[in-house]
């Protein structure tokens, strides 16, 4: 199970406690539970107070009049809502909107820390002083600590206004939005995902080398990587870098891709497909050279971009596999092996591949 999904699971696990939660007081007269929402790869986590009324109502945060000034508040930082995680100290409405009293505070904490915890985001903003305090003790002054850099159990944490503050005083408003812009600029934004297309007519062509490989283990199962947020299981691989040959590549490509050091074994073949690639108006004409390898150090750890690393069966692998190219590939892997014998066992096995990958150059 990838760490994203891992991640994900725990967020619904605390999600699913809070609604029958009855550990303090706010319970009884909760219509329903405010766990939180966002995406669990956040970049910036928001910690309010507690749900209010329309909250309440909704099950969900800052969704009254609160939520529309931090809407707006964030759409002038140009920080989209979706991204962000969302939740309060307290996850049940107290009564008619009064602070939540210390006790209730320390019983609601174990579900905000399981939260920040599952999300490790780049930044925690608190709003309003219950949220601060919550994280940085309760002698945190909200006037001294805006702009200031503090850190929360090595995270970094940013203080705001509470947007309902500002429902009091249209004069913090600017306020609130200068805090946010602050936070914005420090967060990296998520270049969007491009996807290439099917080649197109009329377009220059452009050649394209990479090189990968089926990296397979002593139980004889192969390697194979899930992209990130996608069902789309693929093979390690990459462009040549300036000079490299395709053994190089493929090495270097693996360790980035996967985390493992690996020894080539043999080449297996070469894939030649053509797309459109959007961002240089170009349709490449790609060859990728495939090897059969074995690993020797490292371990399985796929590099932001991927969610998961799984050695797999033939038959998995042949289910798995988005492109029937890579499917053609890893079938070549296993008939390889056969020939081979046990990887990394049978002796001179890695001074044939010598030989074969260099008649390969
Ligand atoms: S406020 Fe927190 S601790 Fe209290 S009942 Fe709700 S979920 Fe449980």
């Amino acid at each position: 199970m990838g760490a994203s999904r891992e991640r994900a699971i725990v967020l619904e696990e605390v999600a699913a406690k809070v609604r029958e939660c009855t550990l303090c007081r706010l319970h009884r007269n909760r219509t329903r539970a405010v766990a939180g929402e966002g995406p669990v790869d956040a970049d910036l986590f928001l910690i309010g107070e507690a749900p209010g009324r329309q909250e309440d109502a909704a099950g969900r945060p800052f969704v009254g009049s609160a939520g529309k000034v931090l809407n707006r508040a964030l759409t002038s930082a140009r920080i989209s809502r979706k991204d962000v995680f969302i939740t309060n100290v307290v996850k049940c409405r107290p009564p008619a909107n009064r602070a939540p009293k210390a006790d209730e505070l320390e019983a609601c904490r174990p579900y905000l820390r399981s939260q920040i915890e599952a999300v490790r985001p780049r930044v925690l903003v608190t709003l309003g002083s219950t949220a601060l305090r919550s994280l940085q003790g309760p002698g945190a002054g909200l006037s001294e600590a805006r702009g200031r850099d503090l850190a929360f159990d090595g995270i970094p944490v940013r203080a705001a206004y509470h947007p309902a503050a500002v429902l009091y005083n249209r004069r913090l408003e600017a306020a609130l939005r200068a805090d946010l812009r602050s936070i914005g600029r420090r967060v990296p934004k998520k270049p969007a995902r491009v996807h290439s297309t099917p080649p197109r007519a009329g377009k220059p062509v452009r050649p394209g080398r990479s090189a990968g490989a089926v990296v397979m283990n002593r139980e004889g199962r192969a390697l194979l990587l899930r992209k990130a947020g996608e069902a789309m299981w693929v093979l390690p691989k990459g462009t040549l870098e300036l000079g490299e040959t395709d053994e190089e590549a493929a090495v270097r490509e693996v360790h980035e891709e996967t985390g493992l050091r690996v020894k080539l074994l043999r080449p297996l073949t070469e894939v030649r497909y053509a797309f459109y690639w959007p961002p240089d108006g170009v349709n490449v004409d790609k060859t990728v050279a495939y090897f059969l390898a074995a690993p020797i150090g490292g371990r399985v750890r796929p590099e932001p971009g991927f969610d998961e690393g799984r050695w797999v069966s033939r038959s998995e692998a042949m289910r798995l596999l988005h492109w029937p190219n890579d499917r053609e590939v890893v079938a070549r892997a296993f008939d390889a092996r056969r020939t081979i014998g046990v990887i990394g066992k049978r002796r001179g096995s890695s001074r044939a591949a010598k030989r074969s990958t260099r008649r390969s150059r």
